[in-house]
């Protein structure tokens, strides 16, 4: 069984993070998603809004879970026995940070990362945004998931 997490903030999930999730059910057989909880972060969507508005996104796809976690991201993907971390990539930037991340999680328990270029036509959607546009009151559904 192929399982990889795809760890995140996903405050809130957008389109851009579900489109990831989909085409990575065409590599995985289990895809669980991991949000990452760290006290001293300030968050607009408390964890449990969180949890349940990705899992009634994935309502009909059995083979996507979601979890949060409070540890190492290494840690979590171990705690679930999974051997791929899932991440987005949206620019330069990204990858980076990406890159040194997955040496580290790599040198540490030997966990592959699989990186998956953003669809151009979300590369500018970011989590960042949408909160933004929540708080001016926009009307934010053409950022996020069906359902
Ligand atoms: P983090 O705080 O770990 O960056 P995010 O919730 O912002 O958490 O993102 C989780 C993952 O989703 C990251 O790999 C990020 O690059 C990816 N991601 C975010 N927005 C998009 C997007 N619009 N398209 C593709 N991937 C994205």
């Amino acid at each position: 069984m192929k399982r990889a997490i795809f760890p995140g903030t996903f405050d809130p999930f957008t389109i851009g993070h579900y489109s990831i999730v989909m085409r990575g059910l065409n590599l995985f057989d289990e895809i669980i998603i991991g949000i990452g909880v760290n006290i001293s972060k300030k968050t607009l969507f408390s964890v449990e809004k969180r949890i349940e508005m990705i899992e009634h996104t994935f309502r009909d796809e059995p083979r996507v879970k979601v979890q949060s976690y409070n540890s190492l991201t290494v840690d979590f993907a171990q705690s679930v026995d999974a051997g791929f971390v899932l991440r987005g990539l949206r620019s330069v930037g990204d990858f980076e940070y990406e890159r040194s991340i997955a040496d580290a999680n790599h040198k540490l328990i030997g966990v592959e990362t699989i990186l998956l270029f953003t669809e151009s036509e979300y590369s500018y959607i970011s989590s960042t945004v949408v909160r933004d546009l929540i708080s001016y009151g926009k009307d934010i559904s053409m950022f996020l998931p069906p359902n």
